[in-house]
């Protein structure tokens, strides 16, 4: 007596019948709608990581062009990366 429910109507959200086509109480068709959210939700966050990394990745590059000693800027790190070697 226990019947899965597998399928649910996206419009009234009663349980679809295995075979059935359209759902019998508002007639909407149920074909894809819930087997897509899924993937195209991990299609979405797949996108959006890829596209987090490559910002990542090219922020990174862009600060290792800026840091890099060029001219720009005189001086200033090469003070701040000097140890203080006054123990002894
Ligand atoms: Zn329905």
């Amino acid at each position: 007596m226990s019947a899965p429910i597998e399928r649910m109507c996206h419009r009234c959200l009663q349980p679809l019948p295995h075979k059935a086509a359209r759902c019998p109480n508002c007639g909407e068709r149920p074909e894809g709608t819930i087997r897509n959210l899924p993937a195209l939700l991990a299609t979405g966050g797949i996108l959006a990581l890829a596209f987090l990394v490559w910002i990542m990745i090219a922020v990174f590059r862009n600060q290792q062009f800026t840091s890099a000693p060029s001219g720009d800027q005189n001086g200033v790190t090469q003070e701040q990366a000097k140890p203080p070697a006054f123990d002894k």
